[in-house]
């Protein structure tokens, strides 16, 4: 059995600005932040403004404009980090094998250095 939404996780805390972020981006249905503990030059997150916990869950009950319009913020938040050349890298973590530590969907943006393997 899946685990509900929790609304006390560290991103929900962030959305209801309880918890202050480093914000990069928002607009109606994303913020993006940078990360607290950064993996490269460039570490943000894109978290939907809805309470979603995974993919599956973001793909099921969210509705067309939520969909686009998250998936476009993530795009927005690549240009306006200028990333496109020499490139980046997404990542989404779901559950207890894809090392999700905050269970509130959200995508990584890695950039600012080369990347290798893919899984480590
Ligand atoms: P996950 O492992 O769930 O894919 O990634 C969670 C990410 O959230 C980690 O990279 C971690 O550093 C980041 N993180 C955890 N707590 C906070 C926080 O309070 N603020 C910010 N900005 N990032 C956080």
């Amino acid at each position: 059995p899946k685990l509900p939404y929790d609304n006390e996780n560290i991103f929900a805390k962030i959305l209801r600005c309880e918890i202050p972020c480093n914000k990069v981006y928002e607009d109606d249905y994303a913020l993006a932040f940078h990360d607290i503990r950064p993996q490269a030059p460039v570490h943000v997150l894109v978290i939907p403004k809805a309470p979603f916990v995974s993919w599956d869950d973001f793909t099921q009950k969210a509705d067309d404009a939520q969909i686009a319009g998250f998936t476009r913020a993530v795009g927005a938040v690549t240009r306006q980090l200028e990333l496109d050349e020499p490139g980046y890298r997404l990542m989404v973590n779901m559950g207890g094998h894809g090392h999700q530590e905050v269970p509130h969907l959200h995508v990584h943006i890695f950039g600012g250095r080369q990347f290798y393997h893919m899984i480590c």
